[in-house]
């Protein structure tokens, strides 16, 4: 199985890093993502990845847009030329909007100049996301909305954008994630635990439930779609 998105860089996790690998490992999760979300911390997104075999990403998170200097940032990020960027996106319920959509725009125009995947935040925002992705455009190289929280009939337009949609513990409860996890085409599932990657194994169970399909075939067919979008580089 693999993990579409963690931050496992966060130092909340420090104490206990090589134990919740070995948690990972244990519970059959062979891989990870762990996605940035604030500048000042991409050196330590990218030491961790090395240090625990994850797959990085570089990006500023919707939350961390009002605070940061965003000349600063993309000058940066056109400099580490990330395997993938992210998070990056709209969040309707924390503030700065305005800063919100420029880093998002300006990340996106970096992610299709270098064609690397994007992992994807939106909360509250499907509209505001799908009309800037209409606008601009998504790299060639795909992207994921993580943690999705749409609408069950917004999956077949995520699906026509080119978008992956990923579900976490979201499907451990009744609401939007569970309703709309039978929408999504095979080929373009994700499963992340944005948290202890050893997590992951609830919630490929409640997604094979919810779809009436093996766990076995959950596993798979997300693990492959995982290793497909993020070993695409143009
Ligand atoms: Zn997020």
């Amino acid at each position: 199985m693999i993990d579409a998105l963690t931050h496992l860089d966060f130092p909340s996790f420090d104490r206990d890093r090589a134990g919740i690998v070995a948690r990972a490992r244990a519970s059959g999760v062979t891989g990870w993502v762990i996605a940035g979300t604030d500048p000042a911390a991409w050196a330590r997104t990218l030491a961790v990845a090395r240090e625990t075999g994850g797959f990085p990403a570089l990006g500023v998170h919707p939350w961390w847009a009002p605070r940061v200097d965003l000349d600063t940032a993309i000058a940066d990020l056109e400099a580490r030329r990330p395997q993938a960027i992210g998070e990056i996106g709209l969040d309707r319920l924390k503030p700065g909007w305005e800063r919100q959509q420029k880093a998002f725009r300006a990340q996106l125009a970096v992610a299709r100049g270098l064609n690397c995947p994007v992992i994807l935040h939106v909360v509250r925002a499907w509209a505001d996301v799908r009309a800037i992705l209409r606008r601009d455009g998504l790299p060639a190289a795909g992207g994921m909305v993580h943690g999705w929280t749409g609408p069950p009939a917004a999956v077949p337009e995520a699906e026509a954008l080119g978008l992956m949609v990923s579900f976490g513990r979201g499907l451990l409860r009744p609401g939007r994630s569970l309703e709309s996890s039978p929408r999504v085409s095979l080929d373009r599932l994700l499963v992340e635990t944005d948290g202890e990657p050893a997590g992951l194994v609830a919630v490929v169970r409640a997604l094979a439930v919810r779809r009436g399909v093996e766990v076995g075939e959950i596993e798979r067919v997300t693990a492959a779609n995982a290793l497909r979008l993020f070993a695409c580089r143009g």
